[in-house]
């Protein structure tokens, strides 16, 4: 009689390859959940910068906190560590008026972001060469809630610090949001691009007619097409939402559409202005 241990070559095969078409047919699905968690990590990442931030407010008379200078304070800005460089500067420590409020949550990088980041923050158009990447901060505050009509954050007056009775449709208007690390080329020979001057430096303004900042569109997006999917947007009431960076049916030259929207919300008075 014949024995028969272990197994044959062409039994040794088979089995790899099913192994293989296993892989090849569940890989999709395991990375399609790992994303889809990722995203919920984040959106509870927003939601917790929304319960800090309405702390803040109780605190501070309903004014919102300069939002260059919220989590680092004007003195950590030097050559060596340039603002545009805090999502990744581990050598400055964060020491602004809403970081007490948000210090011990750890939720401060959105997972899907500090991957991308990690090949790409290099890329960054206002990186500074020599600071290492190392994502910690990838969410932006709304620059309109407090600088007025000023586009340079740069610009900042305490004085024109606005308040929460001032926005009329909280639900509407971004409070934090998630930028790109890159600029946004539209299609078919469109010269506009979006994020053209800051790209994730926890600042978000929008410039009416300019290439203003935009929202990311890394979430829901295969990695080959980083620019079709969408971002997690806090409001000023706590809800967060997936929106996407813009409409092309609301396309207007050197117009950030659906970022500049959702800075200045609708119909929200910002200074006297009616926006
Ligand atoms: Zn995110
Ligand atoms: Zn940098």
């Amino acid at each position: 009689m014949k024995e028969n241990k272990g197994f044959t070559l062409v039994e040794l095969l088979v089995v790899i390859a099913i192994i293989a078409l296993l892989m090849a047919v569940l890989m999709p699905a395991l990375n399609k959940a790992r994303a889809q968690a990722q995203l919920i990590v984040c959106r509870n990442n927003l939601k917790n910068y929304g319960l800090a931030a309405t702390m803040y407010l109780e605190t501070h008379n309903d004014k919102f906190p300069f939002p260059l200078t919220c989590i680092y304070s004007r003195a950590t800005f030097t050559d060596e560590h340039p603002w545009e460089c805090r999502w990744h500067d581990a050598g400055v420590v964060p020491d602004g008026p809403l970081w007490p409020y948000l210090s011990e949550k750890g939720v401060h990088c959105c997972p899907t972001f500090a991957g991308i980041a990690k090949t790409r923050g290099t890329n960054h158009p206002l990186h500074i060469a020599g600071i290492p990447i190392k994502p910690s901060f990838s969410y932006s505050m709304n620059g309109r809630l407090s600088a007025g009509d000023s586009i340079s954050p740069l610009a900042d007056n305490l004085g024109q610090m606005i308040g929460l009775g001032q926005v009329r449709h909280p639900a509407r208007v971004l409070f934090f949001t998630e930028e790109n690390i890159w600029i946004i080329h539209r299609t078919n020979g469109d010269p506009i691009s979006l994020s053209l001057y800051a790209l994730n430096d926890m600042y978000f303004g929008t410039v009416k007619y300019g290439n203003g900042d935009c929202i990311a569109s890394f979430h829901k997006a295969n990695d080959s097409k980083l620019n079709t999917g969408v971002s997690n947007v806090l409001f000023i009431d706590g809800h967060v939402d997936e929106e996407k960076p813009y409409d092309e049916k609301d396309k207007i030259l050197g117009y950030s559409d659906k970022s500049m929207k959702l800075t200045f919300g609708v119909d929200v008075l910002i200074h006297g202005i009616n926006y």
